[in-house]
């Protein structure tokens, strides 16, 4: 299982390592393989991880009968980031928020979606995971459905006329389950200008007094290396987006949530576009749903999902170091107990 995944890691190095030399480029390194080499083991291949609560202040997200979105995912990515820190003391983690506030503090939605793209970018996240609420398309407690269920005729003579019997239903929020969102792979121009503005923290960029410039704006985005590097490590951030949202919605399904998968939306998500890194956006379920909103307000739920996702990120994080963790193995927190006689 393991040699498998080692064979299919450097299939996909090698590609890359074909299509660097093929582009003749030469990518600024320092002494580091470039983006397009080979990276079966990277050893801390995790350092930043970005934690994006959605919505925030004015911004209220979607609503259930009595909470609403922008409170639950602070909540909820509030437990995350500490989950992550007791068992990651090293990761270093930045939040877009950790109060209810739009993010950057302005008066749009827009000029939020903004700072969190561009606070991930200047981080340099290594992952991005943004935790949102969903919604069925009708508000929160009851509604009511008419449906034709037959005709009858009124008035008299010529006047005479057929009409419809409506009957009034109500509807049931019957939506429920989670469902994780990565960026469309064929929007990635956009997705490539972000890895640009972003740099690579392993890949700096060496300026003329020889000292490692972090600020990406010494590098000329529109020359041949810049598209070329943005095009590797577009591919491999699809790959990783795609495959930490797998892992996200594995771990729901396995704690017995309805997972509708992974899905690229229509429309473009800001945040996922915009980020230099993979990222991934967590619907945690459906505050449409009362029984939903019961568990995503409850403690219970609330340590679930951010176990869930912990669980996620820890094979996430093993995958990328080479020593992928099967799902069928316990997922917990690695044994503090070691045994002396493997030494
Ligand atoms: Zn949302």
């Amino acid at each position: 299982m393991r040699m498998r995944t080692q064979y299919l890691i450097t299939t996909i190095g090698g590609f890359l390592i074909t299509l660097h030399s093929f582009a003749g480029g030469t990518l600024p390194r320092n002494g580091e393989p470039g983006p397009g080499g080979p990276r079966p083991h990277q050893r801390n291949a995790i350092r930043t991880v970005i934690i994006d609560p959605g919505h925030g202040g004015f911004d209220t997200g979607t609503k259930g009968l009595y909470s609403k979105e922008a409170a639950i995912a602070l909540a909820v990515s509030l437990k995350l980031g500490k989950a992550m820190a007791d068992e990651y003391p090293d990761i270093k983690q930045v939040f877009t928020r950790t109060t209810d506030e739009m993010p950057g503090g302005g008066s749009t939605i827009a000029s939020g979606l903004n700072y969190r793209a561009e606070l991930a970018n200047k981080s340099k996240g290594d992952l991005f995971i943004a935790i949102h609420c969903n919604n069925d398309g009708h508000p929160a407690g009851p509604f009511y459905i008419h449906r034709i269920i037959g005709h009858r005729y009124v008035g008299k003579g010529k006047r005479r006329h057929r009409v419809p019997i409506y009957q009034t239903i109500r509807g049931s929020h019957a939506r429920k389950g989670t469902e994780s969102y990565i960026w469309k792979a064929d929007r990635g121009g956009f997705k490539g200008t972000a890895i640009n503005q972003r740099g690579e923290g392993d890949n700096e960029i060496t300026d003329s007094s020889g000292e490692a410039n972090a600020d990406s704006t010494a590098f000329d985005m529109t020359s041949p290396e810049a598209t070329m590097r943005a095009a590797l490590y577009e591919k491999r951030y699809f790959a990783n987006s795609a495959l930490f949202a797998s892992l996200v919605e594995e771990q729901f399904a396995n704690s017995g949530r309805l997972s509708e998968g992974v899905k690229q939306r229509d429309e473009g998500i800001r945040v996922l576009q915009a980020t230099g890194m993979p990222s991934v956006l967590v619907e945690i379920g459906f505050l449409s749903n009362v029984e939903e909103e019961n568990y995503l307000n409850s403690e219970e739920g609330q340590n679930e999902v951010v176990k869930n996702i912990m669980d996620a990120f820890r094979r996430y994080k093993a995958t990328l170091e080479g020593h992928p963790i099967p799902a069928s193995e316990p997922t917990g927190p690695p044994s503090k107990v070691s045994n002396s006689s493997d030494q």
